[in-house]
C-alpha cells in the first residue's frame, strides 16, 4: 500500500491564458484566495499560453522551495481540449524539464453544486429583485470541437432548472457549437420570453465572454420588446477557491470521478468517429491569438491524457507515448507467472487501457483488482482437461468486443507465445479483420526456476537450455519431442505441464543415455505464498512429485543448474 498522501501537498493551478488582462488578475487574485483559505501553504498558478506567470515559473517556485510532489489542477470548467490535451502535455514538458517532479492530476472544476449557486447568484444580482418565474435563462458555454464538453453546459443548464423557479434554463455556445447566443435567445423568444438572463458558464473575463455580452446586447438592440440582461461571470469567489481545494483534496485520494463513457477518444460518438483513440490535436480557438497555439506546441504530438485513466497514478503516461491501445485492437498481453508485480510495464498500460479483459485461470488474478471500475472481466478458465470455453469460443469473444469497438485485452500467465496459445488467437483475429498487438511476458520457463534460485543458464555448467512441454507423454502420436535428442543433450531441460506425465519422461531421458543421477527440481506454484521447491534426481523426481501430490502449476528443471547452491 502506499502510504496516505499528505493533505497538504502542495497545489499547481493551470489556467490557459487569455488576452484579457482583466482575466488574468482574477486568476491571480482567486490564486491568493485559496492561499488564505487553504490548510496548507503551496499555491502556485501558471498559464500554458498567453499570459503570465507561465506554467513554468509556477512549477519552478515549487521546485525551488524543496517542492517535489504536487496536486496540478486544470482551471476549466469542463474536460475539452484544454484539461484533455493541452495541459497534459503541457505538465508533461515540466516533468521532464524537472527530475523527480511528480504530480497527481485533478478533473475539470464543473459540474458542481459550488458552480451552480455562483451562476444562481449572478443571475440573481441581474434580476435585482425581478421574479424567476417570468425570468428564461440562456446559460452560454465556451463551445468545443468535444461533444462530451458540450454536453455538460447543457447538463448544467439542466441542473438550473432544477428546482430554483426559473420559467426554463437553455443552453448556448459562444463559438464552435450549436446554438449560438442569438439562436438561443431567439428560441426562447419564441417559447414567449419576455425576460431573458444571459449567464455566461465562464470562470473568468476574456475574449469570449466579451463577444456574449456584445451579442447579447445586439439581439437585444434588435428586439425592443425583450428585457436581456447579461449577469456576471463566476469569478474570483470563495464558492470557486473551495471548489479548487476540493478537488485538489479529491485528486490526493486518487478519487477522480470523471466520466469517460461519453469522450469522444474513447467511444465511437455519431459524426466523431475520427476521434476515436487519436491523440488530442490542439486546434484554433477564436480566443487564440493568430496562428493558435504554435509558440509553445514545439510539434508535440498532442495527445489526449485521460484524467480519468490516472486515478492515483502520476500522470505521467501521455503526450510523449502513442497511445497504447486503440478501439477495436486485441492486446495479447503476456501477464508473467503469477505474482502481479511480475507483468511488464507495457502489459500494465495496456490493462489500464482495457474495456475488456479476457482473462484464463494462470493469469496473475491480482491483476483485475486494479483495472478501472466498468471493465468487462471474461473468465476464459481453461482448466487442465476440464470444462473449457474452447479456443474458438474465446476467439470469437475476442472478435466480437473489438468489432463493437472496444480495447480489448487476452490476459495469459507467463510469455503469450510459449505454450500460451497466444499465436493461435492472433491468427483468429487477423482472420476477422482485427488489428492485435503482443506484450511479451515474463515466461514462468525461467521465472519459476528463478524464483526457487535455479538458473536456466551458468557459466561453466549449462549453455543451452530447451523448454518442453510434457503435456503429451514419449511416444504419443502426437508428439512433436524428440525425447531422444533430449536424452542425450547435456544442458538444462525445463518441463512444463509435465505433472502427469513426468515419470515417463524421466524414463525415457534415462532410456536415450541421461545419467540416472542428473538433479532435478520441482517448482510448483512459483511466486505464490504456496511455492514449493523440491530437490531430486532424474530417477527419482517421478515418484517424488507422485509422492508428494505435486499439481499444476508446476515446471520441472533438469540438469547440473537444478544443484547449484
Ligand atoms: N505461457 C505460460 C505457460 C503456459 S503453459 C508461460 O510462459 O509461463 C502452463 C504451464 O506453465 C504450467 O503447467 C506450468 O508448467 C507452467 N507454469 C505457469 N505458471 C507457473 C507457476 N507460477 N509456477 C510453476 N509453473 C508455472
Amino acid at each position: 500500500m502506499n502510504p496516505a498522501p499528505d493533505p497538504r501537498t502542495p497545489l499547481l493551478l493551470v489556467g490557459h491564458g487569455t488576452r484579457s488582462e482583466a482575466g488574468v488578475d482574477q486568476f491571480l487574485a482567486l490564486v491568493e484566495r485559496i492561499r488564505r483559505r487553504a490548510a496548507f501553504d503551496d499555491v502556485e498558478g501558471g498559464f500554458i499560453e498567453l499570459s503570465r506567470p507561465p506554467l513554468t515559473d509556477a512549477v519552478g517556485a515549487l521546485v525551488e522551495r524543496g517542492r517535489r510532489r504536487l496536486v496540478a489542477l486544470p482551471l476549466v470548467l469542463a474536460a475539452a481540449g484544454h484539461g484533455k490535451g493541452d495541459i497534459p502535455a503541457a505538465l508533461a514538458r515540466e516533468r521532464a524539464r524537472q527530475p523527480g517532479l511528480t504530480y497527481a492530476f485533478g478533473r475539470p472544476l464543473g459540474p458542481h453544486p459550488l458552480l451552480h449557486e455562483s451562476l444562481e447568484q449572478r443571475i440573481d444580482d441581474a434580476l435585482a429583485g425581478d421574479d424567476r418565474a417570468g425570468t428564461w435563462v440562456a446559460l452560454i458555454g465556451r463551445g468545443s470541437t468535444d461533444p462530451d464538453a458540450n454536453a455538460e453546459v447543457v447538463k448544467v443548464a439542466r441542473l438550473l432548472w432544477e428546482g430554483r423557479g426559473y420559467a426554463g434554463v437553455e443552453a448556448g455556445f459562444i463559438s464552435l457549437a450549436e446554438p449560438s447566443v442569438p439562436a438561443v435567445l431567439d428560441r426562447l423568444r419564441r417559447l414567449g420570453a419576455r425576460r431573458i438572463v444571459v449567464a455566461p458558464y465562464f470562470l473568468f473575463a476574456g475574449v469570449l465572454p466579451d463577444r456574449i455580452a456584445a451579442q447579447s446586447a445586439e439581439f437585444a438592440a434588435a428586439h425592443p420588446d425583450l428585457d436581456v440582461r447579461v449577469a456576471g461571470l463566476i469569478g474570483d469567489c470563495d464558492a470557486l477557491a473551495d471548489l479548487v481545494l476540493l478537488r485538489h483534496a479529491e485528486a490526493l485520494r486518487g478519487d477522480i470521478r470523471m466520466n469517460c463513457d461519453t469522450c469522444a477518444y474513447r467511444v465511437a460518438l455519431p459524426g466523431f468517429l475520427d476521434k476515436v483513440g487519436r491523440p488530442q490535436t490542439p486546434h484554433d480557438h477564436p480566443d487564440d491569438p493568430v496562428g493558435g497555439h504554435a509558440h509553445h506546441h514545439d510539434g508535440d504530438a498532442h495527445q489526449h491524457d485521460h484524467g480519468g485513466h490516472s486515478h492515483a497514478h502520476d500522470h505521467h503516461h501521455g503526450p510523449d507515448h502513442e497511445p497504447v491501445l486503440r478501439p477495436g485492437q486485441v492486446a495479447v498481453v503476456g501477464g508473467g507467472p503469477g505474482p502481479d508485480d511480475l507483468i511488464t510495464v507495457r502489459g500494465r498500460a495496456m490493462l489500464d487501457a482495457a474495456d475488456v479483459v479476457v482473462t484464463d485461470r494462470l493469469a496473475p488474478r491480482g491483476l483485475l483488482d486494479g483495472l478501472r471500475p466498468g471493465v468487462l472481466v471474461v473468465d476464459a478458465a481453461k482448466v487442465p482437461r476440464g470444462p473449457s470455453m474452447g479456443q474458438d469460443a474465446i476467439n470469437d469473444t475476442l472478435v466480437r468486443h473489438a468489432r463493437a469497438g472496444r480495447r480489448v485485452v487476452r490476459l495469459k500467465g507467463g510469455d503469450p507465445y510459449v505454450f500460451g496459445r497466444g499465436h493461435e488467437e492472433v491468427q483468429a483475429c487477423a482472420a476477422a479483420g482485427v488489428e492485435t498487438v503482443v506484450v511479451p511476458g515474463v515466461t514462468s520457463a525461467v521465472a519459476a526456476p528463478a524464483l526457487a534460485g535455479v538458473p536456466v543458464t551458468h557459466r561453466g555448467v549449462a549453455h543451452e537450455f530447451t523448454v518442453a512441454s510434457g503435456h503429451l507423454p514419449p511416444g504419443h502420436p502426437q508428439s512433436l519431442v524428440d525425447w531422444a535428442a533430449l536424452g542425450r543433450a547435456r544442458g538444462t531441460l525445463v518441463l512444463l505441464m509435465a505433472v502427469d506425465t513426468i515419470d515417463k519422461i524421466a524414463a525415457a531421458l534415462v532410456e536415450h543415455g541421461r545419467a540416472p543421477d542428473t538433479p532435478a527440481v520441482i517448482v510448483e506454484d512459483a511466486g505464490h505464498p504456496t511455492q514449493r521447491a523440491l530437490p531430486s534426481r532424474l530417477d527419482e523426481v517421478g515418484a517424488l512429485a507422485a509422492g508428494v501430490g505435486v499439481r499444476p502449476p508446476a515446471v520441472f528443471v533438469i540438469g547440473p543448474v537444478a544443484a547449484l547452491d
